[in-house]
């Protein structure tokens, strides 16, 4: 079993959609669909062995579920830690819009797809295998790891 393997998986409720794409940030595969019902959401916790986030008390009922009683995204965050440890993975971090695996992409190979600033100021690129969206590490990222720092998570 790699590492990759043995992180927790979640499927977040429509009302979560800013942890959603924190926790993928954070490197966990962390399925949201906005449109999801209840019912569709448990059935795919359960197939794909995910453990439900959700700010609805009913549904967090649920064996392995986490109450998500904040709407505050650092609040939220802690929620999530507190019941199972996280930590952040620089090699898992998936894409934050779907959810896909990230690649390394030559830097020649996407120049017509980053803004001229961000090609010229970073070396490394990453690139969705989903939804082709391209990621590299511009102020923003410095701003999300300082997020992760002050709650403990990096
Ligand atoms: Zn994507």
């Amino acid at each position: 079993m790699t590492a990759a393997e043995e992180r927790t998986r979640f499927a977040a409720d429509s009302m979560l959609g800013s942890l959603a794409r924190w926790l993928r940030m954070l490197g966990y595969d962390t399925a949201y669909q906005k449109d999801l019902d209840d019912g569709a959401l448990v059935q795919l916790a359960r197939d794909e062995k995910r453990r439900i986030l959700t700010r609805d008390r009913l549904l967090s009922k649920q064996p392995d579920s986490i109450y998500i009683e904040s709407d505050d995204l650092d609040s939220q965050l802690r929620l999530v830690n507190e019941a199972c440890e996280l930590v952040f993975d620089e090699a898992e971090i998936r894409c934050s819009a779907c959810n896909g695996d990230l690649a390394e992409v030559a830097k020649g190979e996407i120049e017509d797809q980053v803004p001229k600033g961000a090609f010229d100021s970073n070396d490394r690129f990453w690139k969705c295998a989903d939804c082709g969206k391209i990621y590299w590490r511009g102020s923003h990222w410095l701003g999300i790891l300082e997020r992760f720092r002050k709650l403990n998570l990096a």
